[in-house]
């Protein structure tokens, strides 16, 4: 499957702000974004002026890359939030946030989505009772995300049974268990991604 493979840390400065893929390094000093707070390449600090195009090109980038899909990923995503009732711009976060990779990130299971990304397609995780190691996959309301038995005993999830662990309203979990359920599907109240959703919609309204 295909992957961004570049620096990671190179998209956090193209975008201006952190876009946490690093885990617990995003959280301190040897965060990029603490000491080169300016898009990479020799230009770097020299691109001022944007174009109306270039503010929704951005934000559909900082999109993407928060959720680490690469663009027909996102794309296809978009197409199926347009066909469905509601919202479009709303559709598309709520489908994001709902995929499996990024519901076991929110339930603490995983340090960054990134992360989370790869324990699932390393096969770690049931849902409702059955292996599933698609980090695509979209959860709904009432799935339970669990580790997988054979699993529980890595220093990876020994660990997590120590920690506190803020979950959004919308999701709940059992450290113990080392299980969460998607209570409700999120509304876009819930999700705190700083998205301006209608700019990628201007976007691919073009
Ligand atoms: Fe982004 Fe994390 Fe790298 Fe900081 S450490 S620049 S937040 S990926």
């Amino acid at each position: 499957m295909a992957r961004y493979r570049d620096a990671s840390c190179r998209l956090c400065r193209r975008e201006g702000q952190k876009l946490f893929l690093k885990g617990e390094r995003c959280y301190s000093v040897k965060c990029a974004m603490e000491k080169r707070n300016y898009p990479p390449g020799q230009h770097g600090q020299g691109r001022k002026k944007i174009s109306e195009y270039g503010v929704q090109l951005r934000e559909k980038q900082k999109a993407k890359r928060f959720y680490g899909l690469l663009e027909t990923q996102f794309r296809n995503t978009f197409e199926k939030a347009a066909k469905k009732k509601g919202i479009t711009g709303e559709n598309l976060l709520v489908m994001l946030e709902t995929r499996l990779d990024n519901v076991v990130f929110r339930l603490g299971f995983a340090s960054s989505r990134k992360e989370a990304r790869q324990l699932v397609t390393h096969g770690h995780f049931t849902v409702n009772g059955k292996k599933l190691d698609i980090p695509s996959a979209m959860l709904k309301a009432g799935d339970v995300v669990k580790v997988k038995e054979k699993s529980t005993n890595s220093p990876k999830f020994k660990e997590i049974r120590d920690m506190s662990i803020n979950v959004p309203a919308w999701v709940s979990v059992d450290v113990d268990k080392l299980e969460g359920r998607v209570i409700a599907m999120p509304t876009r109240e819930d999700i705190d991604t700083p998205i301006a959703e209608h700019l990628i919609v201007e976007l691919y309204s073009k």
